[in-house]
């Protein structure tokens, strides 16, 4: 019997991925019927986006995973309807788009790019950057994403740390772990880059006091999620010089509101949580492939921890 697999995200999201998960199912050998509206108790699986007007999973009584489109789940996982098993999105493509977006932000602040993009006064100031290598990058969260922005700046030489909650062994890259392992991580580095989930143990991991951990003049990336940094603490750092420049991508309310200080501020760059789009074509293999294991008993890859929240 063909499996039901409900699409339940927002209708342009359909346009996006309805083809996509077609072909990925039927590479996969998926007998599977991708559908926008069904009987809820014949439904075997949901390709899932918070923006869908779908919130109470109870009547689903035969589901067997809830596949989110979105590497982020704070605002699914604490949904007490949910309680089948829910996949995390990690997507190779949106990785590389996470990837670029880190690395050429990255390059932005070590090659000083702004000094000569916007020289109004044309004015000459022969400095030239430091090699990658003489230059300290540390990565907070070493998952699907941060891991491999760390690689990716390891292979261009940078000196990276990376921190995570559990330990982690990184060739070349030297990793803390757990609260204690922060100071460590922080103390040297020129560039910080945020990949962590929105929980309630890491909301507000850049504030006051680890802020001033960093060596004055760092600059701060921030394509994780907004509650990562005390916003207040970041922008009272950005006015004491202690941080340089902050590129903030995820925000707490978003669209970011227009009277948000950040907006005007001359050393904040704003960009609208452009980092990482999750790629159709690669993201509906991922789902076949996931759907497929379900189906041959194997374990579901990417499975959210509910007791960590991500
Ligand atoms: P992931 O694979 O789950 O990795 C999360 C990392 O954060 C892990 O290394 C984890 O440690 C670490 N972490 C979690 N809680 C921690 C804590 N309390 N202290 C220290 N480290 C902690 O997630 P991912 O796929 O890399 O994605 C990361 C985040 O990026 C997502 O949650 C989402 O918010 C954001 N994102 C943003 C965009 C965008 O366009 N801006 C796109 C995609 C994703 P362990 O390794 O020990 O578990």
């Amino acid at each position: 019997m063909s499996l039901t697999v409900l699409f339940a995200a927002r209708n342009d999201d359909w346009h996006t991925y309805h083809e996509a998960l077609e072909q990925a199912f039927a590479a996969a050998e998926l007998d599977a019927d991708l559908v926008t509206t069904a009987d809820p108790e014949e439904v075997d699986y949901i390709v899932y986006s918070p923006s869908s007007s779908l919130q109470d999973f109870t009547p689903y009584t035969k589901l067997k995973a809830v596949l989110s489109l979105w590497a982020g789940v704070e605002r699914i996982v604490s949904n007490p309807t949910l309680t089948m098993p829910l996949v995390r999105m990690v997507d190779p493509g949106m990785t590389q788009s996470m990837v670029e977006w880190v690395t050429g932000h990255v390059m932005r602040y070590h090659l000083g790019m702004d000094d000569h993009i916007v020289n109004p006064g044309h004015a000459w100031r022969p400095k030239a950057a430091p090699l990658a290598r003489q230059r300290s990058v540390c990565i907070l969260g070493l998952g699907a994403l941060g891991r491999s922005a760390a690689l990716t700046l390891k292979a261009l030489n940078f000196n990276v740390t990376g921190w995570s909650r559990s330990p982690k062994e990184i060739k070349d890259i030297e990793t803390f772990h757990g609260p204690e392992g922060l100071t460590g991580a922080l103390r040297h580095a020129e560039i910080v880059v945020l990949l962590m989930p929105d929980t309630p143990q890491t909301e507000n991991t850049l504030n006051k006091e680890t802020l001033a951990l960093l060596p004055k003049g760092a600059r701060i990336l921030n394509p994780g999620r907004g509650p990562l940094i005390d916003d207040y603490a970041l922008l009272d750092a950005l006015d004491s010089g202690q941080i340089a420049h902050a590129t903030l991508d995820v925000f707490r309310v978003e669209p970011l509101p227009p009277d948000h200080p950040y907006w005007a501020h001359p050393k904040v760059t704003v960009t609208p949580h452009i980092a990482a789009a999750t790629q159709a074509a690669t993201a509906s293999v991922e789902i076949a492939n996931n759907i497929r294991r379900g189906e041959a008993g194997e374990a579901l890859l990417n499975l959210v921890d509910r007791s960590q929240g991500y």
